[in-house]
This record gives structure tokens, C-alpha cells and sequence, in this order.
């Protein structure tokens, strides 16, 4: 199975996934997966709901590039001890081409699993903290532009608009499963993984 992104509203994007309580050979390479697309697609994050996954997993390399700065596969993330306050432009891989100033906490821990089990435990700092605070929310069901002011939401409204009516056209024409249907396949991968 390939994994592909799912676009705005996609309703995968909506759902609030249930921590993971098992890692096995499959998982292992969704998350590789999840590494390549966002690469391909030129993103700094990507969160398992935005490839379909109901799981708590998110992959990131703040520089956007295989080989440079920090790659980061996380499992059951849990932010907190949130400090400051910073906006800062973000758009995200399931509405591509929309940006929106976001004002977020500047620091936050993160703590976590890697793939092996091992414990994460980090206090971070900047854009790592940002792109960290964006996936987080998606594991949660919660979009950029939640978190954003009626006049900058003003302004991304038209795109929104848009994305909303190529999904139902894709959705009318079968090209995306009706929404139960998409819900039956959420079912059995949080009976597997969740
Ligand atoms: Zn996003």
C-alpha cells in the first residue's frame, strides 16, 4: 500500500487520533513513507493524519532536506511547558499554496518514543518548536488556520473554499471513498495500531 496526503477537508484531517501501542515492521515503513513524501513535496512536517493514518506519529526535518539538519520520527507525542508567545508563517502539505501568520508558544517540551522505544525528552526551541506544535494538532484533529483571526482567515477563505470543492467533486466522482467509508478503513487501522 502506498501512502499518499490527503487534502483540506479530508476528514481524516478532523479526527483526533488514539495514541500507538504497537510498533512492527509495517509501521516502521509508513513512517519511512511518511519521510519520503514529505521530502518529495517539499514540507518540514508531516502527521500520520495527513496521510490517512489515525495514529499518533508524525515525522519532521526543520530544513526540509534528506541528508541536512534534524530528522525526527515521533510516536505519541506530548507537548508541554509552553513559553513565550510568537507568530510566525506556516502553511501545511493538506492545503498547499495557503499560508497564514499563527501565533504560537515560542518553547515547549516535547516528549515522546522514537521507533526503537527510546524516550524523547526535549525542550524546543524556534521554528522546531512550531513545526513540532502544527503536527501535534493534526494528531488532534486540528488545522493552522483554527488558530488564526477572523481577518487572516479572511484571507485564505476563497482557497479553503476551493479545496472544499475539489473534494467533493472527487468524492462524487469515486475517485475519494464516501465519508463512511473512510471511517470503516480509520476503524481497522486503530484496531491494529491503537
Ligand atoms: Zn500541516
Amino acid at each position: 500500500m502506498a501512502l499518499s496526503i490527503v487534502h483540506f477537508p479530508h476528514p481524516t484531517l478532523r479526527h483526533r487520533s488514539r495514541p500507538i501501542v504497537r510498533v512492527d515492521a509495517r509501521l516502521r515503513e509508513m513512517a519511512a513513507e511518511m519521510l519520503d513524501l514529505m521530502y518529495e513535496h517539499e514540507g518540514v512536517g508531516l502527521a500520520a493524519n495527513q496521510v490517512d493514518l489515525p495514529i499518533r506519529m508524525f515525522v519532521a526535518n526543520p530544513s526540509g532536506k534528506r541528508g541536512e539538519g534534524e530528522e525526527w520520527i515521533v510516536i505519541n507525542p506530548v507537548i508541554d511547558r509552553p513559553k513565550g508567545n510568537e507568530a510566525g508563517q506556516e502553511g501545511c502539505l493538506s492545503v498547499p499554496g495557503l499560508f497564514a501568520q499563527v501565533k504560537r508558544p515560542k518553547k515547549v517540551r516535547l516528549q515522546g518514543y522514537d521507533l526503537s522505544g527510546n524516550e524523547i525528552n526535549k525542550e524546543l526551541d524556534g521554528f522546531l518548536a512550531r513545526v513540532v506544535q502544527h503536527e501535534v494538532d493534526h494528531l488532534d484533529g486540528v488545522m493552522f488556520f483554527d488558530r488564526i483571526g477572523d481577518e487572516a482567515k479572511r484571507e485564505i477563505e476563497g482557497g479553503l473554499a476551493e479545496f472544499q470543492t475539489t473534494f467533493e467533486s472527487l468524492q462524487d466522482t469515486g475517485s475519494i471513498p464516501a465519508n463512511e467509508k473512510l471511517a470503516e478503513q480509520l476503524a481497522v487501522w486503530e484496531k491494529a495500531y491503537t
